[in-house]
Formats: structure tokens, C-alpha cells, sequence
């Protein structure tokens, strides 16, 4: 396959006007984005990078993103893509990490690093701006090509820092063969020259590039949010009349629970994708009531440790389930000794596939923590997520190993306590924690955001609980929170709550 971004010079070619990517007001075609990627990358050349050197981008999602993105990509160099949400010394230690030597940054993230840059020894481009130094200036002349370079497929594609939802982010390197394998047209189905993929979720996160690679590699358009907002995504789709999509669970909470959702024309969607946090059965049974075409659940990790997928509009008796294991990819459960379990029993999740990481960006004791070998010698990677099979081969989820709470002597899953707090009626979200306890080591506690108008108090809404639980189960404490801590892809950072907690008994 060449470069990775082989394919936008054949689109390029048969395809020169159709709109690769949208964003606000600006679009390009793919004639036009293919001869800014052509022009970046030969400007980096023309800098003295060199082949699998790194550039670092730093940004919300834009036009400028993608063309940094791609650009770098096609001078057979390193993106180590990064997220602004992070603080500014997170931000610093991953330039560091990456040995990035250009920077393209947003203003807003510029100024936080602006007092530890001097650390780094990197150039900076400004990204949507104007300038001498923006990414603009930088381009070489129109119609520049730049020198065609070999890629080996075991080449860094891209080192995509991990969540940081458990701890520090890990840099995670990603070769062209695994990316690539991530990202077929027709895996996940259907991105094909007709797809219109709106995306809002951000473009450092694995879990946007599995949508956006296949969407431009199959010569359709993606249409880019810079940052979600409920209306403002119905009116685009409804605009572009879109056909695919990803989003996080708490997004598709929002769209569901907007007043004028059903007053939207949805019809053009195809197929709705969604992965990196639980997804509740119930979410996903409104969904498919409520909004035209397929959707599917993924659940897997950067790490690129194996997945499962789960087609909702097939399967309506697995909604609790995040499916089976994607063709290629070989998911097994092990006890606390490495032993693989059988179907109906509950462990950790292990994983391989044909895009599994080397390993950890200059972390090879965590790599090494982080394997696990099959007794025919497979290298697997450990999730730290707890799971089982069922009878049919399907997955459900229970929780994050280290989110486990361990009472008494008990193993309690979080997720179980949740789902039966779901279902009160005042219940619009919940996050169960463990905390600290004298008495049991640790004790579950629960995190309540109440729908809007109701009444029911944080006692009334634990008797009910405690009254269904069982004894090991039974919640210490029911807290009502106006908002749950989420990261900046969506996910509840339980680790914050528990800190939280603490810090107020303290
Ligand atoms: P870090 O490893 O830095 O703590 P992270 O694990 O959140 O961050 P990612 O690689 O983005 O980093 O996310 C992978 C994790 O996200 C999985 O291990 C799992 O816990 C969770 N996840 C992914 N998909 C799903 C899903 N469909 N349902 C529930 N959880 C999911
Ligand atoms: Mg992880």
C-alpha cells in the first residue's frame, strides 16, 4: 500500500472535485487536499526532516489538523498526535517523549506551553491562523511534490498517547501495517465513495482515525466538528446529509435526550459507530428505535490488544454485550494465575490481532507488564478490563480491573451496581467507586446525576438500591452530583471521583 496516503492521490486523480473534508466554512477538495499534503510534506523535507523523524500536533479538529496529519505521513515521518486537554506539563513530557521536531499547535494550547517551551527544542506552526509562522506559510509552492519515500509497513505510523483515563498517558506506537489494518474501506463495513462521515470526537484519539482513515481512503467526505454540540451536530447531518458516524456513549446520551431530536431528517445514515466507554443496553435499544440505519458497538484499545464489535441492529438480544471478536482478532479470558478460563467465567481480558503494538514508546517494562503469551507462545496484550464469554461467544464487559472494588474479601463490580441504579427513574447518570473503608478495606459509593426536575433525594435513591443489593453489595454512600467527570473522549475518570470522596471525608 505504499504510503498510507497513497490513496488521495487516486482519488486525486478520478476524483479531483468531489469534497474530501468540511469543517465551519472551509473545505477542500480531494485535487486541493492532496496538494496541500504534497506541499507540507515537502516542506518538512525542505526543513531537513528526515524519514521517520516526528512532528507533534497539538489542536482541536480542523482543516490544518488534517493536512499536518497527512502531510507528515507522506514524507514517511512519525505523527505524534496530542490531547490540548491535557496540562501543559502532560503536554510538555510527550513532546519530550516523542522527540517531536515541529509542533503544530491551536493558539489556546500554544499559550499554556508557552512558559515550559523552552524545554523542547521543536519548531512551532500555528495551526488556523494566519502568519509567518502558520501552517499556511509553511506550505512549499503549489504543485511542489515532495521526494518520494519508501515506507516500511513496521514503520511508526503514528504515536497516539493512551487515554490517561487510568494513570499517565503511554505512548503507543502504531505501525503503517497495524494502522492499516485497523482501517480497510470495507472494515468497519461500508465507507465507501458515497460516505459521509461527520466526526466530532477528536482527531489524537484512536477512536476518531478508525472512522476518518476508512472515510477519505474510500474517496467519501468527512465533515469535522471541532467540538460536539448537540444541535449543531443534527444540523450538519442533516445538512450533509450524512451516512456514518462515531461517537462516545455520553454523546449519543445528549442527542437522544435533546428535545427536537426527532424532528431531524436522519434518514441518510447508513451506520453509527461507537466505542471507548460503556455503552448502556438501554441507550443502545432507544437509539435503534429512534435513528435510521445500523449501529455498532466497538470495544477495544489503543494497544490494539484485539476487539469485539457488536452489530446492534442484528443482535437485539446482546445489546448487554460489546459482541464477538472481529474476523482475525483472538480475544481470551484469564484468571489472576494466566490460566484461560472457559465461556461463562469472569476474568481479565486478553487480546491479539493483526494491529497489535510493538509496545510502549520508551516504556519497556510497561510493555513487558502489559503481555501476555498464549500456551502456543501468541503474544497477547493484557486490557486490565474484566470480562466474559457467554454461550454464544459474546462479550459482556464488567469493569476495568483496577475500578474493581474489593470488599470484605469480595470481588464487586461497579458495573453492577450501575445498571441497577439505571434503572431508577430519577437516575440520568451513575459512577460507582470504591473507597476506603476501616471496616472492609473498600466500600462501594455511588455518584447520581439526577434527571431534570426530579425530586427524589440521595437517601430515598440508596434505600432503593440497598434494598435490591445484595449484602457485600450495598452502597456506603450515594452522593448527587450535578455532572460526572468525564475526559475529553467521553470517559468517566473514576480515579477523580474517588479523590474527590476522599478529600471531602478527610
Ligand atoms: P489509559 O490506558 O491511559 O488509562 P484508556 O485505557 O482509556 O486510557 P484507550 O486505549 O483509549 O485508553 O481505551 C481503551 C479502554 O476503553 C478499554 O481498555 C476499555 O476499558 C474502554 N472501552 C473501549 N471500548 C469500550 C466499550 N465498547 N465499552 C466499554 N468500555 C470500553
Ligand atoms: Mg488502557
Amino acid at each position: 500500500f505504499g504510503t498510507l496516503c497513497g490513496f488521495l492521490d487516486i482519488h486525486a486523480d478520478e476524483q479531483p472535485e468531489k469534497t474530501a473534508l468540511a469543517h465551519n466554512d472551509r473545505s477542500l477538495t480531494y485535487a486541493e487536499l492532496n496538494d496541500r499534503v504534497n506541499r507540507f510534506a515537502a516542506a518538512l523535507q525542505g526543513d531537513g526532516l528526515k524519514p521517520r523523524d516526528t512532528v507533534s500536533i497539538c489542536g482541536l479538529n480542523g482543516i490544518d489538523y488534517v493536512i499536518g496529519f497527512l502531510g507528515t505521513l507522506r514524507a514517511g515521518m512519525t505523527v505524534a498526535p496530542l490531547a490540548p486537554s491535557s496540562t501543559p506539563e502532560a503536554l510538555i513530557g510527550m513532546l519530550k517523549d516523542s522527540a517531536a521536531k515541529v509542533l503544530l499547535v491551536d493558539q489556546k494550547s500554544l499559550d499554556g506551553m508557552a512558559p515550559l517551551l523552552s524545554e523542547v527544542d521543536v519548531r512551532i506552526l500555528k495551526m488556523e491562523e494566519a502568519g509567518s509562522d502558520s501552517v499556511t506559510s509553511f506550505l512549499a509552492p503549489e504543485g511542489t511534490r515532495p521526494t518520494p519515500v519508501e515506507i516500511d509497513p513496521d514503520q511508526p505510523f503514528n504515536i497516539i498517547y493512551s487515554s490517561g483515563t487510568t494513570g499517565t498517558p503511554k505512548g503507543i506506537v502504531q505501525s503503517h501495517k497495524m494502522r492499516w489494518s485497523h482501517t480497510r474501506p470495507t472494515d468497519p463495513p461500508g465507507f465507501g465513495p458515497d460516505a459521509v462521515s461527520l466526526l466530532s470526537t477528536p482527531l489524537y484519539s484512536n477512536t476518531t482515525l478508525v472512522a476518518f482513515i476508512p472515510t477519505l481512503s474510500g474517496g467519501g467526505t468527512v465533515v469535522l466538528m471541532e467540538k460536539f454540540n448537540t444541535e449543531k451536530y443534527l444540523q450538519l447531518a442533516e445538512k450533509w446529509r450524512v451516512t456514518h458516524t462515531m461517537l462516545v456513549p455520553v454523546q449519543y446520551q445528549r442527542l437522544m435526550d435533546f428535545d427536537g431530536f426527532d424532528d431531524f431528517d436522519l434518514s441518510s445514515f447508513e451506520m453509527k459507530f461507537c466505542t471507548s466507554a460503556p455503552f448502556n443496553a438501554a441507550l443502545k435499544r432507544d437509539i435503534l428505535k429512534r435513528w435510521p440505519g445500523g449501529l455498532v458497538e466497538y470495544y477495544g484499545m489503543t494497544e490494539g490488544g484485539g476487539s469485539c464489535g457488536l452489530e446492534a441492529h442484528l443482535y437485539p438480544d446482546k445489546l448487554h454485550t460489546v459482541g464477538k471478536p472481529l474476523p482475525g482478532h483472538d480475544i481470551r479470558i484469564i484468571d489472576e494465575d494466566g490460566k484461560e478460563l472457559p465461556a461463562g467465567e469472569t476474568g481479565e481480558i486478553v487480546g491479539a490481532s493483526p494491529a497489535i503494538m510493538n509496545g510502549y514508546h520508551n516504556k519497556p517494562d510497561k510493555t513487558k507488564e502489559t503481555e501476555w503469551y498464549s500456551p502456543e507462545g501468541q503474544r497477547f496484550i493484557r486490557t486490565g478490563d474484566v470480562g466474559r464469554y457467554d454461550e454464544d461467544g459474546f462479550i459482556t464487559l464488567m469493569d476495568r480491573k483496577k475500578d474493581m472494588i474489593i470488599s470484605g474479601g469480595f470481588n464487586i463490580y461497579p458495573s453492577d451496581i450501575e445498571h441497577l441504579l439505571r434503572a431508577h427513574e430519577a437516575v440520568a447518570d451513575v459512577a460507582v467507586v470504591g473507597v476506603s473503608s476501616r471496616q472492609w478495606g473498600e466500600t462501594p459509593v455511588a455518584f447520581v446525576v439526577r434527571k431534570p426536575g426530579a425530586k427524589a433525594t440521595a437517601d430515598t435513591i440508596k434505600s432503593w438500591a440497598n434494598d435490591q443489593l445484595g449484602k457485600t453489595q450495598r452502597l456506603a454512600d450515594l452522593v448527587l452530583s450535578d455532572e460526572l467527570p468525564r475526559s475529553a473522549i467521553g470517559k468517566v475518570l473514576k480515579r477523580d471521583l474517588r479523590d474527590q470522596y476522599g478529600e471531602a471525608q478527610a
